[in-house]
Order: structure tokens, then C-alpha cells, then sequence
């Protein structure tokens, strides 16, 4: 078995109306002066409001910082920088979907141990610890509250950078679901669909453990049950919270298993057609599966549930795949390349950018940018 290492680092707090915990929960913390970074989606929802009413509430000062957008890039984790760097801030609290719990964790590398944020791909780089971070996921998606990983576009190239650190990790992670009911269908349905694609990326890592398969399997399980729940009905509070943990377990099985080539296959596709994360995953990932399906058949079935079930008594990765590509149609998401304008001829420079990430080397089966171009081309 894969050895481990297991320290939680993160109190998780889930429950409805937590956020009004927030002030609280920073207190406990002992922040005093926070930089509280929140996407202007979250703004117009009302949850910044809320959570500043909180924390002021604790005599908290509080500093709002929403100037960046979607895929937080080099440049503007450096604006970032720039801005909360004469504030004397001693933590930051991170509100909204992905975008905003990167850029805050981004800015907070720069801040706390200079250069630039490309300066920290990989893992552990920074010499002096990161400011303390309380995360409040406002969609049910990457999980990045439950990671010590940063994810940073490279503003020149667009490519995707993992920037990780123990101290990267939030001190506090506040899970309210109904933070989640005012996310548009398409950002559920996105949003959803990625952490699907880490329940099933992380449950058949050469990474996976009996530890993240723990997390994987749960996090499959809540969040296929309650996937389509959410797209029909939205105000469904039960079924937001079960996407809402099982994202969060999905993303507590990243930390320890990674991811493999749905991802790899998928940056490509947002650095170069500025496709959404979430579509690019819907489109490829039932294609990942059935290339997979020699090597983690097994894992898949696993997955899936039926611990009766033998590899040989029915595919387990086709049916896998088949489930996956009902969510996707489920989502309204395509479940094509070519719907979204990818052509033939763009194939060996995508595959080419694929082959180089990172994540790819996770993938059970050996992924190179042969192994990209296969699956491209079966998601054409
Ligand atoms: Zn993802």
C-alpha cells in the first residue's frame, strides 16, 4: 500500500447560517486586521455584507479586496499584493467560488515571502509562513478550502501552476449551504461537475490510499446522488449540502492523491479556448475513464459501490463513463470538443501542452501526449 501522512489542518465548520459564525471563528483565530478577498459575484449576492457584519461584530477591521476575476492569473495575485501590502493585515479571509480562494491563498504567498508567484510552483518553497486563512466556499466545486495547493495561471502563457505549502492550508474551512443557493444553474452545474471529476480522478491515483480512498468514495457518493437534486431544484437544502461536503471531501482526496489526465487534458483546453474548467472536465472525463478502463477497471467498480461485483461480470469503467456522461447531459454541459470550436488540427499542440502537467503524472495508466491525442480525439 501507498504510505501517508495524515494531519489535519483544517477545522471544518458545516452547517446553515455558519457564515454568521465567521467573526467568531476569526476571533478564536485571533485575527485583528483581515483582507478579506471575495469575488464581485459575491458581492452582488449579499454574502460580503454578512460576513463584514460578523466580523465587525468582534471588532474585527476589515479590509474588502474584489479586484480580480475568474482564473486568478500571475498579474492579478500581484495586484493583489500591491494592495494589501501597506494594510498591515495579520490574516485574510477568502469568500466566493474557486477564483476567490485561490487569488487569496496566491496573494498571500507573495505577500508574506516576496517575488513572484511563479517563484513557489511545486511544494514547501516559501521560507516564512503564510498569514492565517479562514475559507467560505460559496459554490460546491473545487474544494479548494480543504487543499494547501494555490492554483495561479500563468498570466503570459495561461497555464495552470500548483503552488502548495502546509501553511497554505486554511486554519478554519466554514461549509454553509446556503451560501450555495444563490450560485447561477451553470456555475452549479460546472462547479459540480469538477468535483465529480475529483471524486473519480482521485479514487484510481498511483497515489490513492485506503486514506483518500475514503474520501473519494464518500464524495462520489453524496455528490452523484445529489447532482441532478440541485439542477432541478435548486433551493433543495439537503441536496446543496451533500454537494456542498462532498466537494469538500473530494477536495481533501486531491490533498492526498492528486489528480490525473481529465485535468491534465483540461488545462489545455482553458489556456488556450478559455474553455470552463468544469465543461472541459464534463467532455473529457468519461473519455478518461474508458482509457483508463484496463488498468483501474477495478478501482472504478470500487467507486461505484457494489463490492460484490466482479471486473469481469460487466465493465465497470463503461458503465462508469455512461453514468458520467448522463450527469453531463443532466448539466446541460456539451458533451463534445467540436461543439465548443476544438478542431482535428489543434490536437498535437493541445496534447503537447497536456503531456507537460503536472497532474498527468498521478494517472494510473502512463500518460503521455500520445495518450492526450487518443483521448482528445475519442472527445471530438
Ligand atoms: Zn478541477
Amino acid at each position: 500500500m501507498v504510505p501517508f501522512d495524515f494531519e489535519p489542518r483544517t477545522r471544518l465548520v458545516f452547517g446553515r447560517g455558519t457564515v454568521h459564525r465567521a467573526g467568531q471563528l476569526a476571533k478564536a483565530l485571533q485575527f485583528q486586521r483581515v483582507l478579506l478577498v471575495a469575488d464581485r459575484g459575491v458581492l452582488k449576492a449579499g454574502h460580503v455584507s454578512a460576513v463584514t457584519k460578523s466580523l465587525e461584530a468582534e471588532s474585527i477591521c476589515v479590509v474588502p479586496y474584489h479586484d480580480f476575476g475568474e482564473n486568478p492569473d500571475s498579474s492579478m495575485v500581484e495586484t493583489g499584493r500591491q494592495f494589501a501590502a501597506p494594510l498591515q493585515i495579520d490574516s485574510i479571509i477568502a469568500l466566493g467560488g474557486g477564483s476567490s480562494l485561490d487569488c487569496a491563498k496566491g496573494i498571500n504567498f507573495v505577500l508574506t515571502n516576496g517575488g513572484r508567484i511563479g517563484d513557489y510552483r511545486g511544494y514547501g518553497k516559501p521560507s516564512h509562513r503564510l498569514l492565517p486563512m479562514i475559507g467560505i466556499p460559496t459554490t460546491a466545486g473545487t474544494g479548494s478550502e480543504a487543499q494547501s495547493y494555490a492554483v495561479i495561471s500563468d498570466a503570459a502563457t495561461h497555464m495552470k501552476m500548483a503552488c502548495g505549502d502546509p501553511s497554505a492550508a486554511m486554519r478554519t474551512a466554514v461549509l454553509d449551504p446556503e451560501l450555495t443557493l444563490t450560485a447561477p444553474h451553470h456555475v452549479t452545474a460546472m462547479a459540480g461537475f469538477d468535483a465529480i471529476a475529483h471524486a473519480v480522478e482521485t479514487a484510481v491515483t498511483i497515489k490513492r490510499s485506503p486514506l483518500s480512498d475514503t474520501f473519494s468514495y464518500r464524495a462520489w457518493h453524496l455528490l452523484s446522488q445529489a447532482f441532478e437534486r440541485v439542477l432541478l431544484h435548486p433551493a433543495d437544502i439537503e441536496a446543496r449540502s451533500a454537494m456542498q461536503i462532498g466537494a469538500h471531501f473530494a477536495g481533501m482526496a486531491i490533498e492526498q492523491s492528486m489528480l490525473g489526465a481529465a485535468h491534465a487534458c483540461a488545462n489545455p483546453l482553458t489556456a488556450r479556448y478559455n474553455m470552463a474548467h468544469g465543461l472541459a472536465l464534463a467532455i473529457l472525463l468519461p473519455q478518461v475513464v474508458r482509457w483508463n478502463a484496463d488498468l483501474a477497471r477495478e478501482r472504478y467498480a470500487a467507486l461505484m459501490g457494489s463490492p460484490r461485483r466482479r471486473a469481469r461480470d460487466e465493465d465497470a469503467a463503461e458503465t462508469l463513463a455512461l453514468k458520467l456522461e448522463d450527469l453531463a447531459r443532466a448539466a446541460g454541459l456539451g458533451l463534445k470538443l467540436s461543439d465548443s470550436g476544438v478542431e482535428e488540427g489543434a490536437i498535437p499542440e493541445l496534447a503537447a501542452l497536456a503531456a507537460t502537467q503536472w497532474t498527468g503524472t498521478f494517472n494510473p495508466r502512463p500518460f503521455d501526449a500520445a495518450g492526450a491525442a487518443e483521448i482528445y480525439r475519442a472527445a471530438l
